[in-house]
């Protein structure tokens, strides 16, 4: 835990231990903050925060290009903190730390293009002039399933707009934040700028950020039903919030598509991070012409999936973060079985070879998924993929947006006019055309519907983190 700019000694403090989801090690022991710590480090990005909003925009910079500089030196240690802490196979733990780092080098630049506008009036004497200005202090809440990339894409642009910042990472992985504090310390970040609460319990860190006035905003990753939460009370003391919630997002195999290529792609994107990733493909609705094709494929490539310890050679499936995912992705899968499903692949917990020690679930593949199953509306967050036949564009498009999230989706199509007419009527935030990957710091992200509000990355992720002033003058 951080301070301003002071760590807190675990074995001095209350403490919590966190453990190594592929095989239940316990790997550290942490700072155990609550109600205090969160309201010490509140006073303390309060105190810093006019010091920080009168640098210039260029000091701001230098520090965060430090610090994306060092973030690449250290990817190596960094990307094994977050296999041994979170589970996922090290190279995806690598690209993970590379999008993270992304964001600073990405806001370091943003930082110098905050611009304000001088606009005509309406009276002769009078002369209009916009400031964007740093809203103040941020109160940050940050998710385990990309344990340090959700935490660069809400750090780099709060400190870029000239905000101070308290982040509460999940409990699940406050290691990866620790190291990633390090580094922007180490880059120069002064006292009280940044300050890092761990906690065991969230719930009076949340409620610390919502009720106390030193807090102006409150950025949130994490399940729809919390966020949701924090929306109400940030509604009643009126701070900013954005939030980056849930998702249930549509995978679409058009007839005309390539049902090989899309099936590749399936199988990368659904399994990546063990499926717990807001923006994985939950329902994957493939036209029925290609419908063979595409399962065959798909289930030759998940029979090909390692499930094991993410620091092994050739591992492409890590464990879910812990018994209750299990139980959840259980659920789902044995619902739909009864429902009249069919299983392909997987389906079960996997236990031989020491796995048992951590949780892992098998790569699952299901067919003739429909509405009234649980996996239809649920997120998932898990390795399952949900295969959904359908017949007629019209239909497939009402079939995804039937759902209260709004976050990815994607769709395999080789014709120009059907991608054009499925991008627009998708009621997503973002939009995968024949790509699965469509993220990046340039980018903004972010869902429409239950899925959030405000975007992050991209020239509009520096907005939420400033405030518009008016100035009019007259003369
Ligand atoms: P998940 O179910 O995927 O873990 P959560 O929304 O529970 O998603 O977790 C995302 C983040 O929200 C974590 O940092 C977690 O500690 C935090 N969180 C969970 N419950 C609360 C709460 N009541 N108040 C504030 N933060 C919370």
């Amino acid at each position: 835990m951080l301070i301003d700019g002071q760590w807190l000694d675990p074995n001095a403090n209350k403490n919590f231990t966190v453990t190594n989801p592929a095989n239940g090690d316990a790997i550290a022991e942490v700072v155990d903050g609550g109600r205090d710590e969160a309201l010490a480090a509140i006073e303390a990005a309060h105190a810093a925060f006019p010091m920080w909003a009168d640098k210039t925009a260029f000091e701001r910079a230098d520090i965060l290009r430090r610090a994306y500089s060092l973030m690449i030196e250290r990817k190596e240690d960094l990307a094994r903190t977050m296999t041994t802490e979170q589970g996922k196979p090290l190279k995806a733990a690598r690209n993970e730390c590379q999008y993270a780092a992304d964001f600073l080098l990405w806001f370091s630049e943003e930082a110098k293009r905050v611009y304000g506008d001088i606009l005509p009036s309406p009276r002769a004497d009078q002369r209009f002039m916009v400031l964007r200005q740093p809203i103040g202090v941020v109160g940050a809440i940050t998710p385990w399933n990309y344990p340090v990339s959700m935490l660069t894409r809400k750090l780099a642009p709060a400190l870029a707009a000239g905000c101070t910042m308290v982040l509460k990472p999940a409990e699940a992985t406050p290691l990866c934040a620790i190291e990633t504090f390090k580094i922007l310390q180490e880059a120069g970040v002064p006292d009280g700028v940044l300050n890092l609460v761990t906690a065991s319990d969230p719930e009076p860190i949340g409620n610390v950020f919502v009720s106390d006035p030193r807090v102006r905003k409150i950025t949130f990753t994490g399940s729809t039903v919390i966020g949701k939460r924090l929306a109400a009370g940030a509604g009643e003391y009126m701070k900013r919030i954005s939030l980056e919630l849930g998702g249930h997002a549509p995978f679409i195999v058009c007839e005309d598509a390539d049902p090989i290529h899309a099936a590749k792609g399936a199988a990368a994107v659904k399994f990546l991070n063990t499926g717990q990733a807001c923006i994985s493909p939950n329902r994957m609705f493939v036209h029925r012409r290609s419908l063979e094709p595409f399962t065959k494929e798909l289930v030759k490539r998940v029979g090909r999936l390692r499930a094991g310890n993410g620091l092994e050679e050739d591992i492409g499936i890590g464990p879910l973060v812990n018994e209750k995912a299990i139980s959840k992705v259980a659920r789902q899968v044995d619902d739909a079985m009864d429902n009249g499903a069919s299983l392909l692949a997987g389906g079960h917990r996997l236990v031989d070879d020491g796995l048992d020690k951590g949780t892992f679930f098998a790569p699952t593949v299901l067919s003739e998924v429909t509405e009234q199953m649980l996996i239809y509306r649920e997120e998932t967050f898990g390795p399952v993929a949900a295969i959904v036949p359908y017949d007629d564009d019209d239909d497939v498009v009402a079939m995804a947006n039937d759902t209260r999230y709004g976050l990815a989706a994607y769709v395999y199509t080789n014709q120009m006019s059907r991608a054009m007419r499925l991008f627009e009527s998708l009621n997503f935030g973002i939009v995968g055309i024949n790509d699965i990957n469509p993220t990046a710091a340039a980018a903004p992200f972010g869902g429409v519907k239950e899925s959030g509000l405000g975007r992050e990355g991209g020239r509009e992720g520096i907005e939420e983190y400033l405030d518009v002033k008016l100035g009019g003058f007259a003369i």
